[in-house]
């Protein structure tokens, strides 16, 4: 290590270092500490580790020791990533289970992983254009476009049967085209101006509402980013709310707290927005049946990690997974609601 430390010094500028580190409590040029009691709480040391807060009894103070720490802390959560993953795919019921028993420093935390995969699912729908504003934009241009054409196409054919048109039905003609006409130039102007227009009228839409309608038809976009803002903000809400259901499926079984369905909604919902994740991705990637086979996904895992984490057999995990799939679609209808209604005010 001495000879690898020499090395750092030399890249950070051996003079500088020297004459800063010493003051640090470094004992020589090395660059290591050689501490009687942790640098971090004080407690003497009996090994490489404080055997009361965990940090190792030397540390180094360069630009060196700065990246490795990085460098160790990154290696360390993807060597966890790369266990946690595979096991929460097909045995999840078995990780959990181990986590709860006490395997904690084995995976990658549920709430580690949850925090985690709510990043990387926005990080896929925002590349992938599913769910980005700048999407939505490139969506209601072609949309836009489309609805020119179809109206162009409609004002020529009304245009024939005018032509040949009984002269009872000339007065009722002339008012279709005049209407094709304005829409086509309506939609037109939106196009031009950039201004995302929608086709139809609000008049049967409630009044309170129209508001809030009106304020998407003019800033699709904004509206698209509060959403996405919204959703992500207030992600940490799903599990909370999960909980009280875990209860209610188990209400006979003492021996699992709210530790245990905590630690199960957490690694389930993470999972789920893995599957989001992919399957944005393959989507961008132009395999949309391939994506949509995903939705059979979510039932066959929360079987698998209901009965595995449970310990129920199999009528037991089906009954109940028939019931948290029931939960989970109304869960996510509201939570994507709330987050669309805070999109929208
Ligand atoms: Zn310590």
């Amino acid at each position: 290590m001495g000879e690898l430390d020499g090395l750092g010094e030399a890249v950070t500028g051996g003079l500088l270092a020297r004459a800063v580190e010493p003051s640090a409590g470094e004992t020589g040029d090395d660059g290591h500490t050689h501490e009687k009691s942790c640098l971090n709480c004080g407690t003497k040391l009996i090994g490489p580790f404080c055997a009361a807060c965990g940090q190792k009894a030397h540390v180094h103070r360069s630009v060196r020791a700065f990246f490795q720490d990085f460098m160790a802390g990154l290696l360390n959560f993807e060597g966890k990533f790369w266990r946690t993953l595979p096991m929460l795919a097909w045995h999840p019921g078995e990780m959990t289970r181990r986590y709860i028993a006490g395997e904690r420093a084995r995976y990658i935390s549920p709430i580690a992983l949850y925090l985690f995969t709510v990043f990387a699912m926005f990080a896929a729908l925002n590349f992938s254009g599913t769910f980005s504003p700048a999407g939505l934009a490139v969506d209601a241009r072609a949309a836009l476009q489309e609805s020119i054409s179809d109206d162009q196409r409609s004002l020529s054919r009304l245009e024939e049967r005018r032509k040949a048109a009984a002269p009872g039905e000339v007065a009722s003609l002339d008012r279709r085209i005049a209407r094709r006409k304005k829409e086509i130039a309506e939609a037109q102007l939106a196009l031009n101006t950039g201004k995302p227009f929608v086709a139809g009228d609000l008049d049967e839409t409630p009044s309170w509402i129209r508001p809030f309608i009106e304020n998407a038809k003019e800033n699709p976009e904004v509206v698209a980013l509060k959403v996405q803002e919204a959703a992500s903000k207030y992600s940490w809400m799903l599990i909370p709310l999960s909980v009280p259901f875990m209860w209610m499926l188990f209400p006979f079984r003492r021996r699992y707290n709210s530790y245990d369905h905590t630690v199960f909604v957490t690694y389930s919902l993470s999972f789920m927005m893995m599957l989001v994740v992919i399957g944005s991705l393959l989507v961008a990637a132009g395999f949309t049946t391939l994506a949509s086979c995903l939705f059979f996904v979510p039932p066959i895992h929360m079987y698998r990690h209901l009965k595995g984490a449970y310990q129920l057999g199999k009528w037991s995990a089906i009954f109940r997974a028939t019931l948290l799939v029931g939960f989970a679609c109304a869960a996510g209808g509201i939570f994507m609601t709330t987050a669309v209604a805070i999109g929208l005010s």
